[in-house]
């Protein structure tokens, strides 16, 4: 789903989001510092720059633990706005219960699926979602990515697995994408709509997107000219000291 028109049109016709509660005027003590909000501006440009969206498709949260009377809160991006013309106070600041603590606008559609995946993995701290071309074709075909490249099988962690197609702006479906992806991969394919990347930081969540898309692409070309060697996550040898790239 995008942020923008066809999403705000969901969203506007059922009024406040469904599950959302709104917690009223904010106390003027910022949940969300100006450091996190730039950095999620930051990778949304990024995200169109690099083509793993276009026009203003995709979302990003980040985690702000004990930001919500000491329970965990996200910062998420908004619904409806371009990013080109977005700004760190678009912003929306949403409990992991559904209440909204600080934002003029509305959160990102798909907030109800981000909030099931920070639910169940408490390792999460940021997700991204991107609607890239080959996690695209080969999610269409409702083919699993498995790791053909070094990086996909350093960041994703394993296969990544595809969910028929159904609209994901709902909890029932954020639960079952959560389920899919598991507590040991790192992302998961929404058949014929897009990734949801997760991580231990936004840099790395993105790394996620960018790995699974760029193996993507390769996946598809080199089985196109024969079978190409799988990787497993479990059978790399990182050596002691290494770095992820
Ligand atoms: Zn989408």
């Amino acid at each position: 789903m995008t942020t923008t028109s066809d999403a705000t049109t969901i969203t506007s016709e059922a009024g406040t989001p469904a599950g959302l509660r709104t917690a009223g005027s904010t106390t003027g003590l910022s949940r969300a510092d100006r450091a996190t909000r730039e950095e999620i501006l930051y990778y949304c440009r990024e995200s169109v720059r690099t083509g793993l969206n276009f026009n203003t498709q995709g979302n990003i949260s980040v985690r702000l633990p004990g930001a919500h009377d000491g329970a965990d809160a996200i910062v998420i991006t908004p619904s409806d706005v371009r990013y080109d013309a977005m700004s760190g106070d678009d912003m929306v600041v949403v409990g992991l219960d559904g209440t909204v603590l600080e934002g003029d606008l509305l959160p990102s559609t798909e907030l109800p699926v981000h909030l099931e995946h920070y639910r169940r993995r408490p390792d999460v701290q940021a997700i991204v979602h991107t609607e890239s071309t080959f996690v695209n074709v080969l999610g269409a075909l409702g083919r699993r990515i498995d790791p053909v490249l070094l990086n996909m099988v350093l960041y994703a962690k394993g296969p990544v697995e595809v969910m028929p197609f159904e609209f994901s702006t709902n909890a029932d479906f954020g639960r079952r994408s959560a389920e899919l992806m598991g507590d040991d991969v790192d992302a998961v394919v929404w058949g014929n709509h897009g990734l949801l990347a997760v991580g231990t930081s936004l840099k790395l969540a993105f790394k996620v997107a960018v790995a699974v898309e760029e193996n993507a692409e390769v996946l598809l070309r080199a089985s196109a000219a024969g079978t190409p060697k799988v990787l497993v996550y479990a059978d790399i040898d990182v050596p002691e000291g290494a770095r992820l790239p």
